[in-house]
């Protein structure tokens, strides 16, 4: 079949809850992607902030090779040899004590705000208590993580929404200080967030609102799904200002395109939040998720992602600094790291359509904004080389 009859019949059967743009992915090595017409694409998405290492990492592939010949599934009612030492490397590299693995993003979210509610319940014996949430976040399209998440048009439809969701604006604390009161039980945010726009959390912010939930014992949760992993220059985005979360959510890059996610918690929170019985889950977890954790937290250290990105993120940081100024419909550069945004001033979607046919993969973050995160592996000769095809992207729009 030709691309073209792969995608009338993707048509066919797939629930269209997607726009997709016209490629079938077909294998990927590297920085690179092939679709099945054997075309070669600069890949800046990396699966939306997933595939941290590259393509055919060797050595990645051959822990899950190892592991499928051994045993892909068991249930959480036994223990397993890869959960334990990703669950104890975890820690390790983010200083919280208790580990629960999901299957996504959405589900360690859903984990997370269950632990909030069951701490908060334990304390005072009442429910109904009330979590603070920001404004254009982002957290999953599960109920719960779909409830904290401030976009209305992604819950309008859905509506009712867990309750007693209450919406502050990023950076502004006095806008949390407001929404607190003796029933707010959590503040969740993303360290920085991506969909909503590439924002970081300020320090003062964040250091102020964690001075506001030790005051109040209101629990910090901190999303870092897609922030997470090294993306930043750190292997959280919340360790460059030390501001630790009592709970702490991760995905995306965790296991590099097997589906795993984790919430994880303080000791303090775990002693006095969800006890056997509370929560569950058949995948989660389980052997072959957790090698790929495993061998993706080792790889980490043995080929210096973190410091690679420290390296290359001034980089391509400078490199849209200077698209900003060359260009009018480009009002503004923000993110942080390997997690850059630029604002346009029209929708994106023509842009990254043009990059596609020029070999280059892109995605936008909200409808004006062009959104890079692009694999922790990138060298600056990639860099230069989307520029290059950007560039290209970006004149036609100038002239008309
Ligand atoms: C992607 C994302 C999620 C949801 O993760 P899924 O694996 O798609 O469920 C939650 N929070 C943030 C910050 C994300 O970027």
């Amino acid at each position: 079949m030709n691309m073209q009859e792969y995608i009338d019949e993707a048509e066919q059967s797939l629930l269209h809850t997607y726009n997709r743009y016209q490629i079938v992915i077909e294998k990927g090595k590297g920085v690179y992607l092939y679709d099945t017409d054997g075309i070669k694409y600069l890949d800046f998405v990396s699966g939306i902030a997933v595939f941290a290492l590259g393509y055919g990492n060797k050595e990645y592939n051959d822990a899950l090779k190892a592991q499928i010949d051994k045993v892909i599934h068991t249930s959480n009612y036994y223990y397993n040899m890869p959960a334990i030492r990703a669950a104890k490397k975890l820690k390790e590299v983010s200083g919280m004590d208790r580990v629960f693995f999901t299957n996504s993003g959405a589900e360690a979210v859903e984990g997370a705000i269950k632990a909030a509610r069951k701490y908060a319940y334990l304390k005072d014996g009442t429910t109904d208590h009330e979590i603070i949430a920001m404004e254009h976040s982002f957290h999953g399209r599960t109920f719960g993580a779909l409830s904290v998440t401030g976009t209305p048009k992604y819950r309008e439809p859905f509506e009712p929404m867990i309750g007693n969701i209450r919406f502050a604006r990023m950076n502004d604390l006095a806008s949390v200080e407001e929404l607190i009161n003796d029933r707010t039980c959590a503040i969740i945010l993303e360290t920085v967030q991506g969909e909503g726009g590439l924002v970081p959390a300020t320090e003062e912010f964040l250091k102020g609102v964690k001075a506001l939930c030790e005051e109040r014992d209101i629990l910090l949760i901190l999303d870092e799904i897609q922030c997470g992993m090294g993306r930043t220059g750190h292997m959280f985005a919340w360790q460059r200002y030390s501001v630790k979360p009592d709970i702490m959510t991760t995905a995306k890059a965790l296991g590099c395109g097997v589906p795993v996610g984790a919430f994880l918690m303080t000791e303090k929170v775990a002693a006095n939040s969800m006890a056997a019985g509370d929560h569950g889950t058949t995948y989660g977890g389980n052997p072959l998720a957790c090698a790929a954790v495993e061998k993706v937290l080792d790889l980490f250290e043995e080929n210096h992602i973190i410091e690679n990105v420290r390296e290359v993120a001034p980089y391509l940081e400078q490199r849209l600094e200077e698209l900003k100024e060359k260009y009018d419909c480009i009002t503004e550069r923000r993110g942080t790291g390997l997690m850059q945004g630029l604002v346009f001033d029209c929708p994106v979607r023509d842009v990254i359509e043009r990059a596609l046919e020029n070999g280059l993969l892109l995605i936008n973050a909200g409808a004006d904004i062009l959104r890079f995160v692009p694999p922790l592996i990138i060298s600056k000769e990639n860099v230069d080389e989307m520029i290059e095809i950007l560039e290209s992207c970006i004149e036609p729009s100038e002239e008309d």
